[in-house]
This record gives C-alpha cells, structure tokens and sequence, in this order.
C-alpha cells in the first residue's frame, strides 16, 4: 500500500469479461464521483478477461489519467483476488468496492459515504429487493443462515459487493495475507463499529454471472472454513456421537449371540451401519482435507496473482 493517502475516495472495481458493461459504467460512475466534491481515484482490476474490457480500461485510463488506474491481471485469480491486488494499491481514505456489471447503482455511493461520515469504519449493503433468479435468492439465504451460525459473522446480505471501509481495514486486509478469502466477512471481523445500508440493486447490465452454482459452492466452503472450526468440531461431535452409538449396537449384539445364539439375517442392517460410518469417515476426511489444504496454501506462500501491468499516471 502507499505509505500516504493522497485522495479522499478509491472506488475498486474487479472486471472479468465486462465489455458490454464498462461503456455504461463509465457514464454512470464518474459523473456520481465528480458530484462527491472529494477527490477519489478509481481501480480497476482486469481479472484476466478474455474479451475487450482491458482495451476499454485503457482507453479510459487515456481519457481520465487524473483518476482512473487499471491493474491488469495476466490470468483469472477470481473477483477476491482482484479487490485484494486494488486494496494493495490504494491511496484513498475511504475505499468503496463495487461489482462492474452495474448490479450496484453507483448512485448509492453518496449513501455508504455518509455512513462512513457518521463514524462507522465498515459499511455493508445490502440489497432491498434482489433481481437475481429465484434459485439464486434463496440459495443464498441457505448460505446466509449456515454462514451465521457457524461463524458469528452478522452480514445481512453476504453476496453485495458495494461496500465501504475505513483505510485501517484495508491495511488489516492487506496485512493479514488471506488466500481466497471473502473480503466482505474478513472485513466485518476487523471492524469495530459496523453499519449497513440498504441499496438498489438491478439485474445484470449485460453478460450472464461469472458464478457457475459450482464456484458459488467453492466459495462458501471456502467461507466457512476459512472462519471457523465449526464443521471440523461438529464433525467429531458427531463422530463421538456415532461411536458411542456403535458400541451400544456391538454390546447389543454380543448379548444376542451370547444368549439367543447366533443369527445371519440382520447381515444387512450391519452391512447398512457399515455403510452410513464409512461414509461419516468420508465426510470428516474431506473436511480435514479442506483445512490442511488451506494451510498448505499458507505455508507455501506462493504469489497469490501475477501483475502483467499497472497504467496509471501519478
Ligand atoms: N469478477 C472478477 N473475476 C471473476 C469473476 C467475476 O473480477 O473471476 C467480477 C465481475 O466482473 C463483476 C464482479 O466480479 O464485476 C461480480 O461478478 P458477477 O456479476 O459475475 O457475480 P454475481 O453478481 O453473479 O455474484
Ligand atoms: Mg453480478
């Protein structure tokens, strides 16, 4: 991060595959921006993007040096990634994050501002009423449900990027290294006096969601497991439950042998029993697996993203 904020406001926006987007970004954005009467910069991390968004953003980098900056990813490390590498760059007191397909009215910006005034160092949006498909929604308030009981993270809407943070929660952000981690929760467990906003939220602009159901899976496991211990500890709770359950069973059977003598016919519900353990060991090997590979990751220290290049002018 530079050493000295120079600007009020850093507004970061991650773009994969955006084209259709980012023309109308532009014109909506920078004149709410220019209304602040703060100075701001704007970030732009091209997410490794197969489409045109990169020559957009430099086009738009030509046409507003004075605020635009454009770091460009040479691959696709997912939207997290691309906030972290803006977060890294900032000079705004104030950061803001904002997704590119406008499903975020940057007419709301103003609105997280003046949370912000009013002393909060983290403020989260949440949508009023969501325009995503009907499965989306209520997958979401699944997750949002498992999410709060597991890790004590209060969030009304997790999947909102437009948010605003205090330059201190930037820098934890920064400092704490995370991999793969939902910036939004990392956040809200740095901050001290949280606040949220309800905001507009509209379909898509353009283009389909870069969510398949299966990223969308990926990334709340990554959620829960990268907060908390829970499904580990949950997981042999219910493991001791099991075995405590099991050993009733045995002694049961022994009695039976002992005293009725032997019987084959209950081979299956033994053969059933068998079945529903082994797959419990499964289940508790793969959330073993989910911990040890994210401390792998960790203890590797690899670079986490690779700049291919930086366009900015000051
Ligand atoms: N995005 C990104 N890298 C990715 C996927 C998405 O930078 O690998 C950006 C995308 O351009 C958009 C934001 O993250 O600005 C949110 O993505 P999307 O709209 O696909 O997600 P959804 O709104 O469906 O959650
Ligand atoms: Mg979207």
């Amino acid at each position: 991060m530079s050493a000295t904020p120079a600007v009020q406001v850093s507004v970061v926006i991650p773009v994969f595959n955006e084209e259709l987007n980012l023309p109308t970004l532009f014109t909506r954005i920078y004149p709410v921006l220019d209304a602040l009467g703060r100075s701001y910069e704007i970030i732009f991390t091209n997410d490794g993007s197969q489409d045109r968004s990169f020559a957009l953003l430099s086009e738009q980098h030509a046409r507003r040096p004075d605020v635009t900056r454009v770091i460009d990813f040479n691959a696709n490390y997912g939207q997290h990634m691309a906030i972290i590498a803006a977060f890294e760059r900032v000079r705004g007191e104030t950061v803001i994050t904002l997704d590119a397909d406008l499903q975020n009215p940057p007419e709301e910006i103003p609105a997280l501002l003046a949370k912000i005034d009013a002393g909060h160092d983290y403020v989260g949006g949440f949508r009023l009423k969501r325009n995503d498909s009907f499965f989306r929604t209520y997958a979401s308030k699944l997750v949002n449900y498992v999410r709060k009981h597991t890790t004590n993270i209060e969030m009304t809407d997790q999947g909102c990027m437009l948010r605003a943070y205090r330059r201190p929660i930037i820098e934890a952000i920064v400092r704490s290294g995370a991999i793969n981690t939902f910036i939004p929760a990392l956040a809200y467990s740095f901050s001290s006096n949280p606040a949220e906003v309800g905001v507009r939220h509209e379909e898509r602009h353009a283009g389909a969601s870069n969510y398949s159901f299966y990223k969308l899976i990926r990334l709340n496991f990554d959620l829960i497991t990268g907060f908390s211990l829970a499904p580990l500890q949950y997981f042999t709770m219910f493991a001791l439950a099991s075995s405590a359950g099991s050993l009733l069973l045995v002694l049961v059977l022994a009695y039976r042998r002992i005293f009725l003598g032997a019987e084959a016919e209950g081979i299956f519900t033994l053969f059933g029993i068998l079945f529903f353990l082994l797959s419990v060991t499964m289940v508790g090997i793969g959330l073993i697996g989910e911990y040890v590979g994210r401390t792998y990751q960790v203890v590797r220290a690899r670079q986490r993203y690779h700049v291919r290049e930086v366009l900015e002018t000051r």
